[in-house]
């Protein structure tokens, strides 16, 4: 595991309780801080261009949603990623 994991390891608490609010989560990839937030895809009506297989993510497929929470982008660095392939990332 990268050395910033386990630096990240106490902001759990805090992403916990983001969860319960039924908003995003804050996630560790790569050395970077991200927000992920989990779509059910059930309005979703077009397919976006998964960035970790890409392959598109169909129409009505549960996905999240993800962006940079350090500061660096915003909302117009959102990604769609298939759930499984964020997973891996
Ligand atoms: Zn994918």
């Amino acid at each position: 595991m990268p050395r910033a994991n386990r630096r990240r390891r106490d902001e759990v608490p805090l992403a916990l309780g983001r969860l319960r609010g039924g908003g995003e989560r804050r996630e560790t990839h790569r050395g970077r801080s991200w927000f992920v937030r989990p779509l059910s895809g059930a309005t979703s009506e077009r397919a976006y261009l998964c960035p970790g297989c890409q392959h598109d993510i169909a129409p009505l497929t549960a996905h999240v949603v993800v962006w940079p929470a350090d500061g660096m982008g915003g909302v117009d660095d959102r990604r769609h990623w298939h759930t499984r392939c964020w997973g891996r990332y």
